[in-house]
């Protein structure tokens, strides 16, 4: 019974021998062709129809999950800059309450919006156009009343990133854009 097992070969390789088989279709593979993954090593056919097992998402749901994170972190961003700037020092503690909090609401809208799919990149494209998003917001609370009360696009620009550069707000981003990351799949 328990005698010396046969020499295996490569099945990508046939040249080359080896001791490892895939733990999952038992396809003896070379160190090479091995993919060390968190269950042992798998072959790469093996590895790539686990990936596409996992990754269940719709050709819409990546867009889709931008959109609604670009969305709601304008919306999000317009309030932090509306509200935050007028209570002071106060409005750090706001932010760290309030970041994660919109946040996790965000990350739930998108989870739901894609019907809880999972797609490659989805976690850090939506934590990015929520980043956008709250700074498309500031901008279009400060830019579109300068804009429409005849203030000069060259001169808006110019003061625009001072505007927009407030640390109580951009703390509140930060919260709010890790959290969609760690929230989402
Ligand atoms: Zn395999
Ligand atoms: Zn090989």
């Amino acid at each position: 019974m328990a005698d010396q097992p046969a020499t295996l070969y490569c099945a990508n390789h046939p040249d080359r021998e080896t001791m490892l088989r895939c733990n999952r279709c038992d396809k003896p593979i070379c160190y090479q062709c091995a993919v060390l993954t968190e269950v042992g090593y798998r072959c790469r056919e093996c590895v790539n129809a686990q990936r596409a097992r996992y990754y269940n998402a719709a050709p819409l749901d990546l867009p889709l999950a931008a959109a609604v994170a670009l969305i709601l972190g304008a919306l999000v961003g317009a309030l932090a800059y509306a509200i935050l700037g007028a209570i002071g020092w106060f409005g750090f503690l706001i932010a760290f309450m309030a970041g994660p909090a919109a946040g996790g609401a965000i990350a739930e809208v998108i989870r739901r919006a894609v019907g809880r799919r999972r797609a490659p990149g989805m976690k850090w494209t939506a934590a990015i156009m929520c980043l956008a998003g709250v700074l498309l917001g500031g901008l279009l609370l400060v830019g579109a009343p300068a804009l429409a009360g005849g203030l000069p696009p060259a001169m808006l620009l110019r003061v625009l990133p001072r505007l927009l550069f407030r640390l109580d707000v951009l703390l509140l981003a930060g919260l709010a854009a890790s959290t969609v990351y760690a929230r989402l799949l």
